[in-house]
C-alpha cells in the first residue's frame, strides 16, 4: 500500500495514516521527499480499498502496489534517491566513478593505485579484501589486514572504499573500515546476508547476480531496505549467456530499465561485466551514455602481475583516458563527472 500525502501535509495528518496503517498490520516505511512525504505499507494488502485512505485529511492519493518489491519501486520515491556520503552524492547529477584493484595486495599497490585513481577523479576507491574466488586455491584475499592498508591509502587520497563483505560474521569488521559494503553477484541472494545488511547504517553496494533477472535484483534490494537501510546502491556487473567472447554478457539495457522500476542509483561495472581490459572504455562509455550513475572500474599498476582479475583491469594511463573520454560523454546527457 503506498499512500502519497499532500503537499505541506501536517504530521499529525501524516501520523493518523501511519496509525491508521499498523492498526491494519502494515509495517511503514516513511520517505520524506521535497515535495511529499510517502508511506510505504509493507503487509496483507488483501481488500483494503485505496480510498479508506484518500479521504483522509492530508491525503494526496493511495495505491495499491502489485509489484512484488514495494519500497525499491520508482513509486515510493519517484523522485530518485541519492546517497550521500560526505561529499559524494551517489544517484546525484556527477557520475560518480569507484576505481581501484580487484583484491587489496601489498601496502605499495594499494597506495599507488590510490594515487593513480584519485589524480584521475575517482571519489571511491575499490578492492577486494575478502575475496569470493571461484577456485579455493585461488588468492583469498588478506581480510583485515587488507582493509586497513586500504582506508590508509584512502585517507591519504581524500577517497571513499567500498569492499565485499562476503557473510554476516565480516559485517563489523567491514563497517570499521569501509564506506560502502558490497554484495557480490555470488552473494546476490545469499537473504541471511541481505537481512542483516537491512539492520546496519552504511550503504551497500548490490551487484546482479550472474544469472539473475532485474526483479530478482531488486527484491534483493527490497530485503535490504526492509530492514531500514534505504541506502542501496545497485550494480549492473554482466550476466551469464551463451557469448563466450567476453567473460559476462555486460546487460546494458538493464540500466535505463531499473531506472524506470525503481528509484534506487545504479551503478555499471564494465570489467567484471567484460573481463577484458580492451573492451572496458567503450562499455563504460556505453553505460554512461545509458544513464548509468556511476562505475565501478578496475584499476592496476602492473596488471600483469595481479594477483586476481588482472586481464580486465585498466592500466593507470587507460584509466586517465577513461576519465577523460567520461568528462565528454557525461556532458552529453547533462551530468558531470
Ligand atoms: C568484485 O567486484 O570484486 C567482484 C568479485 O565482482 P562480482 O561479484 O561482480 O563478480
Ligand atoms: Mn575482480
Amino acid at each position: 500500500m503506498l499512500v502519497v500525502m499532500q503537499e505541506g501535509a501536517e504530521e499529525s495528518q501524516i501520523q493518523r495514516v501511519i496509525d491508521r496503517l499498523v492498526s491494519m498490520g502494515f509495517i511503514v516505511h516513511r520517505s520524506s521527499g521535497i515535495m511529499h512525504t510517502v508511506l510505504g505499507g509493507v503487509g496483507p494488502v488483501g481488500d483494503v480499498d485505496p480510498i479508506e485512505f484518500e479521504v483522509m485529511e492530508g491525503v494526496k492519493e493511495c495505491h495499491r502496489i502489485v509489484s512484488p518489491y514495494k519500497l525499491a519501486s520508482r513509486h515510493f520515491r519517484p523522485g530518485g534517491t541519492i546517497v550521500r556520503i560526505r561529499d559524494v552524492e551517489i544517484g546525484g547529477n556527477q557520475v560518480v566513478v569507484m576505481a581501484g584493484p580487484c583484491s587489496v595486495e601489498t601496502r605499495d599497490q594499494i597506495e599507488e593505485i590510490a594515487g593513480v585513481v584519485a589524480r584521475g577523479g575517482a571519489k571511491v576507491i575499490r578492492g577486494g579484501a575478502f575475496k569470493p574466488r571461484s577456485s579455493p586455491y585461488s588468492f583469498q584475499g588478506l581480510g583485515e589486514e587488507g582493509l586497513k592498508m586500504m582506508r590508509e591509502a584512502a585517507d591519504r587520497n581524500n577517497l571513499l572504499v567500498v569492499s565485499e563483505v562476503m557473510d554476516q560474521t565480516q559485517i563489523p569488521v567491514l563497517s570499521a573500515y569501509s564506506d560502502i559494503l558490497q554484495v557480490g553477484a555470488r552473494n546476490m541472494q545469499n537473504f541471511n546476508l541481505l537481512r542483516e545488511l537491512g539492520q546496519i547504517r552504511k550503504p551497500i553496494l548490490l551487484k546482479r547476480g550472474i544469472s539473475a533477472t532485474i526483479e530478482e535484483l531488486l527484491l534483493s534490494a527490497e530485503y535490504i531496505m526492509s530492514g531500514g537501510n534505504y541506502e542501496v546502491i545497485l550494480c549492473e556487473r554482466g550476466i551469464r549467456t551463451f557469448e563466450n567472447a567476453t567473460r559476462n554478457t555486460m546487460d546494458i539495457s538493464a540500466i535505463p530499465v531499473v531506472k524506470s522500476l525503481s528509484h534506487l542509483p545504479i551503478l555499471a561495472d564494465p570489467s567484471h561485466g567484460t573481463g577484458r581490459r580492451d573492451k572496458v572504455l567503450p562499455m563504460a562509455r556505453a553505460a554512461v551514455a545509458a544513464g548509468a550513475d556511476g562505475l565501478l572500474v578496475e584499476v592496476h599498476h602492473d596488471p600483469d602481475h595481479a594477483l586476481s582479475d588482472g586481464a580486465q583491469s585498466l592500466r593507470p594511463q587507460q584509466f586517465t583516458e577513461l576519465m577523460d573520454q567520461l568528462r565528454l560523454i557525461a556532458r552529453a546527457v547533462e551530468r558531470s563527472v
